[in-house]
């Protein structure tokens, strides 16, 4: 990390860009290492510091699949899914109650069922 270029704010080379700028191009750094970083100075306080990376040497954002969305989609209903009555509660079981409402508390059940 020693001999990391340094740019003025503003005078970043071209070719670079922060992690935020190559989000915005669809792009992550990929394991890259910081390549440059930005300064900008500041009053009183030590400057502000940008880090850049290569845009060359940058990865694509890896796309939503639909095995993805599926096994999304899958860990979702496992989250709505009372672990007592197995069925769906339609909202993801609180963490604290540990299954759904009519479960948790059943004298409370408001249709008297
Ligand atoms: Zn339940």
């Amino acid at each position: 990390m020693a001999a990391l270029p340094v740019y003025r704010w503003r005078l970043a080379p071209d070719g670079y860009a922060t992690r935020r700028q190559l989000r915005a191009r669809g792009l992550r750094p990929g394991g890259q290492d910081v390549a440059a970083q930005l300064e900008r100075p500041r009053r009183r306080r030590g400057p502000l510091v940008a880090y850049l990376y290569r845009i060359d040497r940058a990865k694509p954002v890896r796309p939503m699949t639909p095995a993805r969305w599926a096994a999304l989609a899958k860990a979702n209903a496992a989250r709505r899914t009372c672990p007592e009555c197995r069925r769906d509660a339609g909202y993801v079981i609180p963490p604290s109650l540990g299954m759904c409402t009519p479960c948790a508390f059943p004298d409370n059940t408001p249709e008297g069922s």
